[in-house]
């Protein structure tokens, strides 16, 4: 089966928004190839973390509340959202109230990474595969992520969840807590408040 064309894969990402009035990416332009991630912090509605893995084309994404760990003890919610645009990876900016999700957003972790996913019996399994099974693994290279992080899809169909979990390896640390130790923009330095425009 052919890929779909990003167009249609992004239309639900279209319909939600309009770019005459939001400073986010369109999506209509390709970017290049490679396996890149970002975890945006978007205060929206609620507070969440935007993680995003670069998968065949396009983000693949999930709003986590309280944003990952680097315990491997702590599960951490994370609720699909509709695939986003590679262009969105570096998106920082405040999207106007009223339009969607319409909030301030950092860059609050980005770099690349590895899929680590495989089937029962070892062998490696394609991202989009474990995403449709339920399962996969990444090893992040981020400034503040790094290690292993597994993503599991709990709860029944149409009212699907995933479980965000650090791996136990050489980055895991119960004592670290970058989410409140580290809350800056890892492209420039702001917090959200500074980018909402609350500070200067
Ligand atoms: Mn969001």
């Amino acid at each position: 089966m052919a890929p779909k064309k990003n167009a249609s894969r992004l239309s639900e990402y279209a319909r939600k928004r309009d770019f005459s009035r939001t400073p986010e990416p369109s999506g209509r332009r390709a970017r290049t190839k490679g396996r890149r991630f970002v975890i945006q912090k978007h205060d929206a509605r609620a507070l969440h973390y935007d993680f995003r893995l670069e998968v065949d084309g396009v983000l693949k994404s999930w709003a986590v509340p309280k944003g990952p760990s680097t315990d491997p003890r702590d599960k951490r919610l994370a609720m699909p959202t509709e695939d986003h645009p590679l262009g969105y990876i570096d998106f920082e900016g405040v999207i106007p109230e009223g339009e969607y999700g319409g909030g301030p957003v950092i860059v609050w972790d980005t770099g690349r990474y590895e899929n680590l996913t495989t089937t029962k019996d070892g062998k490696p399994l394609a991202m989009s595969k474990g995403l449709q099974r339920g399962h996969v693994s990444v090893w992040l290279e981020g400034q503040k992520l790094s290690g292993g992080y597994s993503l599991t899809r709990v709860g029944m169909k149409g009212r699907e969840k995933w479980i965000l979990v650090k791996m136990r390896d050489e980055a895991a640390d119960a004592r670290r807590n970058p989410v409140s130790s580290q809350p800056e923009s890892v492209l420039t330095g702001r917090t959200i408040e500074q980018v909402k425009g609350l500070r200067s």
